[in-house]
């Protein structure tokens, strides 16, 4: 049996892993990735003349730097940016994005109901206020809520809302008070994390490649996967049986697998997640062209969002990701799934004597981590374990957290950061 010694064994080349052999400043690093290209989530398939992602992948930088850094890298692509157009499509009604801001677009009756909801939502607090649910409940009243944020946020997350944290979706929620609902009904301003967006007409791939580019073929090992970790002895052991010793290991692997792998114990009830379906369709011709995505709350939809590719790369062909939330693990008949979004897709409006070219699913599990008071604690606990054994965990799996690519890159610069900084 082969054996072979690093000092950093990365593990996944995904985006988080990339950027840390990116800011490494030691050349004796090595990256095992199960899979046979790199990408992870950030992968993209180009079929028919249609550019798909794994699902919708745009780039909102808060880190000129960051964003340079990739550019650079990228000489030849060209790189769209968006200003978003998203909004929600209620029972045939169409509300601009963020829902709650925007309730005055809804037909009378219901903004009523909205609105007394939520100048009144103290008479009624919920029952659950540490929770997701709670909160919304909390912030928005009971209209708002079990209109829009309820329902799409469960056909999302795949689970009870009471079981997440109310802090579950971080800087992603956006957040509004009274005050700003009401000026917002005047002096419309919908900004949110990702009102503006890039996106290079390649794909989200080559966000991907930039960082590979500052990889050497010989750092990269495709196709294996990280099998088992002896913390102690510094010791991995790989699918293909190769053993490979390590002074720091830095892994992007979910949380949960890592705990397997390394033997150390934890309660899997605490690790959940939910998993996406996404199915990207390519039609003969335009279809609605004023938009960028629409979210779904609509219980008898079986997605949840539609983004239009064709309208964020300016083409001229409808282009689809569409996106429905699962349990963890469930399994799907795909055929019968794709006649359902077909259907699904006519009864909104979105197609109508469309032809469908081509088409791709794949599914993401995990997707969206449950994010709960006991996944944070459990996460903080054993990561610590960890870290005393030189393994660290990271990224949006490896952190079970809800972050963007632009957080993966900057996390694994501090800690590649952290290492450069010994002596
Ligand atoms: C539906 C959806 C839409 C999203 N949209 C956006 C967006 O628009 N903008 C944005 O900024 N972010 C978006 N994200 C988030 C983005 O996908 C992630 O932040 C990013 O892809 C995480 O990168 P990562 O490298 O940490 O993890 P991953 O992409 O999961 O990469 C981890 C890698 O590790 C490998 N691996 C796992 N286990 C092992 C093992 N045992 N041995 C070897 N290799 C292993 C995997 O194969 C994978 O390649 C979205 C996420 C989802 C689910």
């Amino acid at each position: 049996m082969d054996e072979l010694s690093t000092r950093y064994l990365i593990v996944g080349a995904g985006m988080t892993g990339l950027a840390f052999a990116n800011f490494i400043d030691d050349d004796r690093f090595l990256i095992v990735e199960r899979d046979d290209s790199i990408g992870g989530w950030c992968k993209t398939v180009h079929r028919s003349g249609f550019v798909w992602d794994y699902s919708g992948h745009f780039f909102h930088f808060k880190h000129p730097d960051i964003e340079a850094y990739l550019r650079e890298r990228m000489p030849d692509q060209t790189i769209v940016t968006v200003e978003k157009r998203s909004h929600i499509y209620l029972d045939g009604h169409r509300v601009d994005f963020p829902f709650q801001k925007n309730i005055h677009q809804l037909p009378r009756e219901l903004f009523i109901d909205c609105l007394y909801d939520l100048f009144f939502r103290d008479e009624e607090p919920p029952a659950d206020p540490d929770s997701f649910h709670g909160m919304l409940i909390e912030k928005f009243g009971r209209s708002i809520s079990e209109l829009f944020l309820i329902p799409y946020n469960e056909k999302l997350y795949a689970c009870d809302l009471s079981q997440l944290d109310r802090h579950a979706m971080g800087r992603f929620f956006p957040h509004a008070d009274l005050r700003d609902i009401l000026r917002n009904m005047k002096h419309p301003d919908n900004r949110s994390y990702n009102s503006t967006f890039t996106y290079p007409l390649g794909g989200a791939i080559e966000y991907v490649n930039a960082l590979a580019r500052e990889v050497p073929d010989d750092a990269l090992r495709l196709g294996d996967a990280l099998v088992n970790v002896d913390p102690r002895a510094h010791r991995a052991t790989l699918a293909s049986g190769e053993v490979i010793h390590y002074e720091h290991l830095i892994s992007s692997a979910p949380f949960d697998n890592l705990l397997q792998l390394t033997g150390l114990s934890y309660d899997p009830e605490v690790f959940t997640a939910n998993q996406v379906l996404v199915f990207n369709l390519g039609f003969d011709r335009k279809g609605p062209d004023d938009v960028h995505w629409i979210y779904y709350p609509g219980r008898d939809l079986s997605f949840y969002r539609v983004g239009f590719y064709d309208n964020i790369m300016g083409t001229d062909r409808m282009s689809l990701y569409v996106e429905i939330g699962q349990p963890a693990g469930a399994s799907t008949d795909t055929e019968a799934a794709l006649r359902r979004v077909l259907a699904d897709l006519r009864a909104v409006g979105v197609v109508d004597d469309h032809q469908l070219v081509d088409h791709h699913s794949v599914v993401l599990n995990p997707a969206y981590v449950h994010i709960t008071s006991d996944s944070q604690a459990a996460f903080q606990d054993l990561s610590h374990t960890l870290r005393c054994a030189n393994i660290h965990s990271i990224g949006r799996y490896g952190g079970w957290t809800y972050c963007s690519i632009e957080d993966n890159i900057v996390e694994a610069r501090a800690l590649a950061a952290r290492f450069n900084s010994l002596p």
